[in-house]
């Protein structure tokens, strides 16, 4: 990797190359690490409204948004992802028309793909025993049945039930005592799949109310 030849950032950690290529330098235990940065100086983040500052934080903070091809801050665009899969569940979740009046709990990404974004957990009010954990890995939702708080166990789980509704479904899936949990590759199916949690769990008649 080449020197930086004229530095932008007070630390000397960002600047410029002969090639007039942007880098940035991270020095670690004697190890010295450098890599090519987009120029952000002059650029807006769509999603934020805001520029950079010329420090190494921010200057690192950047993200190539393909589909759109402009620069955004990488933290925004990590928020944005997380907002609009929490829209696109809390969707799925208030269509099946059924109160959840703990509303969806953020729970721990079980899977860990690149931006590692939260996964989600709710109890329906008329089954109380159950929890319903959903979160994505890489290009699919995980959607499981586990035992609600405070239940070691879901000895009533309809698992035979559950193998049936899925029966026609090519995908990942595991029925047993313990959890019932599928693999969703559209919004659709994950709609459709939970539409089938409710029948599995006998709650398909639906409530008039459906919580905040
Ligand atoms: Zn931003």
């Amino acid at each position: 990797m080449n020197d930086i030849l004229r530095a932008i950032t007070p630390d000397g950690l960002i600047g410029f190359d002969e090639f007039g290529q942007l880098q940035a330098k991270k020095v670690e235990a004697k190890c010295t690490t450098s890599w090519i940065i987009w120029d952000v100086c002059e650029k807006i983040c769509v999603i934020c409204n805001h520029g950079w500052e010329i420090n190494h934080k921010s200057m690192k903070d950047q993200h190539f948004w393909h589909d759109r091809e402009e620069l955004v801050h990488e933290s925004c665009y990590k928020r944005y992802l997380t907002l609009r899969e929490w829209q696109t569940i809390y969707n799925a979740v208030c269509n099946c028309h059924l109160a959840f009046p703990q509303g969806l709990k953020e729970a721990k990404n079980q899977y860990g793909a690149a931006w590692n974004l939260p996964w989600y957990e709710f109890t329906w009010k008329d089954a109380p025993t159950f929890t319903i954990l959903i979160g994505s890995r890489k290009r699919v939702f995980h959607l499981e049945i586990k035992a609600g708080p405070g239940y070691p166990g879901i000895p009533d789980l309809n698992y035979k039930m559950a193998e049936e509704c899925f029966s026609n479904e090519d995908v990942t899936k595991d029925f047993g005592p313990a959890s019932v949990w599928v693999h969703a590759w559209t919004e659709e199916k994950l709609q459709d799949y939970l539409k089938k949690f409710v029948r599995i769990l006998g709650l398909e008649k639906p409530v008039e109310k459906v919580a905040e």
